[in-house]
């Protein structure tokens, strides 16, 4: 799809202007149903379309100079209201981008996307805008927490887009649209400029509808950052100069305890075996195998996440940034009234539990002894790669759930038991479409060690090219 796109800009079939003029008139008649975008950024985009058509009339243009994408609310632009789906944040326009952004030269940011709350949760309700509908059935949830991200490709409405994925809030949202999905190696990409919800386990992602493209777009974005300190000093592979070639010899992994789980739905087993058969067909080996920790990993994540939430949203205090309560006593009571007031219910339990993790007495019982269970979730993971190339498993355990659905949070936490344990361990996931079930899409996730992006993406390509995908 991008390099169609740049041939046709490139060949003057159409300019960047048109190309935009095209994208943002379709979101006018399909987004207020959809509600992925939350702040549609026109008057920005032409203007950087007109830019890119004046790069592209000069002979200078690159991969993605006039090409449009979107990218979820708590992408830091400069200048642009960048909110993280918080009312705590509204109205919020900071000094600065985000360095993925800074990494996409040339192309049109078309806007902000919805998101679950300072990106926590799993379907895009817990979001002050009001929930992203899934372009398949408005009826059902476009997944998170990068719900708005995911549906603005699924319907049309972005080339592209980046969301970010703590626990599962790109692969999620992937598998309910039925596009591909990257959650990258911890540390593959920098976060600088993306607001943070749990430092140790963050990442930012790319969404996109081809394989290939997610290829293209990671080698454009990935790479050390100053800015960020965990950024690896690696160099960035050319992915997309590898990404289709078949894998030979490829020895897959099946994790017993994924398939084991009570709550997968059925025939989301099925098309995931079909998937597993058809690459046996194509000579992959199959090894069963076992990550015996896997049941500790929603627990553990419950734990870190909220306690690492706690420390990061501390920033809001009704002084620093956006929504100050308007009537208050003293200066205590700016913050407490100011974060009464702004943030949502998911924010609040989970910096209630957070603090609770992290207090003296609790810290040893709770926070430590999660990042036990960490390690050894973690180790698993390392003594698997010893025998297999990569992991194949849902990306969750059902299809797009009903809007409202899920409103006890551990019911919505349990949306995380494929995604939560790659989290922990640092690893990369991409999710890639297998197929419908109830004509609703699912994906299928595939794992490998850290940094072995080009392997994923390349067996992503294997399963995007398998009969009847
Ligand atoms: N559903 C998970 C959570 O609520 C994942 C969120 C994410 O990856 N940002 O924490």
């Amino acid at each position: 799809m991008l390099k169609e796109l740049r041939a046709k800009l490139d060949n003057k079939e159409i300019s960047a202007v048109q190309l935009t003029q095209h994208y943002l008139d379709a979101i006018k008649i399909k987004n207020p149903a959809l509600n992925a975008y939350v702040n549609v950024t026109s008057d920005y985009a032409l203007a950087a379309a007109a830019a890119a058509d004046e790069v592209i009339a000069a002979g200078k243009q690159t991969m993605l100079t006039g090409i449009p994408y979107a990218v979820k609310d708590i992408y830091c632009v400069q200048g642009i209201e960048s909110t993280g789906a918080s009312n705590i944040l509204k109205g919020y326009k900071p000094p600065y981008t985000a360095t993925v952004i800074k990494r996409l030269p040339g192309a049109v940011l078309l806007g902000k996307t919805n998101s679950d709350e300072f990106a926590m949760g799993a379907s895009t309700e817990n979001s002050c805008f009001g929930p992203t509908l899934n372009p398949y059935d408005p009826t059902r949830v476009a997944g998170g927490s990068s719900g708005g991200s995911a549906a603005a490709v699924a319907a049309d409405l972005a080339v592209f887009s980046f969301g970010s994925d703590t626990g599962g809030s790109v692969r999620q949202p992937a598998s309910f649209c039925g596009i591909v999905g990257l959650r990258p190696t911890y540390g593959r990409i920098s976060r600088y400029g993306v607001m943070p919800m749990a430092s140790s386990m963050d990442t930012v992602g790319p969404f996109a509808k081809t394989v290939e493209d997610l290829a293209l777009l990671l080698e454009q974005v990935a790479g050390f950052d100053p800015k960020d300190g965990v950024t690896s000093q690696q160099p960035v592979e050319q992915y997309s100069a590898t990404v289709n070639q078949p894998v030979e010899k490829l020895r897959i992994g099946i994790v017993k305890e994924y398939f084991e789980l009570e709550g997968l739905d059925p025939a989301i087993r099925q098309l995931t075996e079909r998937v597993i058969n058809q690459l046996a067909t194509l000579g992959a080996e199959i090894v069963p195998l076992s990550l015996p920790h896997t049941k500790y990993a929603v627990p553990a994540y419950y734990v870190i996440v909220p306690s690492e939430v706690s420390s990061n949203l501390a920033r809001f205090d009704g002084i620093r940034y956006g929504y100050r309560a308007p009537e208050t006593a003293d200066l205590l009571d700016v913050y407490t009234r100011s974060r009464e007031q702004g943030f949502g219910d998911e924010a609040k339990r989970r910096i209630m539990i957070g603090t609770y993790a992290l207090s003296a007495g609790y810290y040893d019982a709770y926070y430590a002894k999660a990042m036990k269970v960490r390690t050894l979730i973690r180790q698993d993971f390392v003594a698997a790669f010893k025998q297999v190339d990569v992991l194949l498993a849902p990306p969750c355990p059902g299809i797009a759930f009903k809007l409202g659905e899920k409103s006890d949070p551990i019911q919505m936490y349990l949306e995380d038991v494929f995604a939560a344990p790659a989290s922990l361990a640092g690893l990369p996931g991409l999710v890639v479409p297998a197929g419908q079930v109830n004509q609703l899409p699912v994906g299928v996730q595939i794992m490998g060690p850290q940094l072995s992006e080009a392997l994923i993406l390349r067996v992503g390509r294997m399963i995007e090219g398998l009969p009847g995908q």
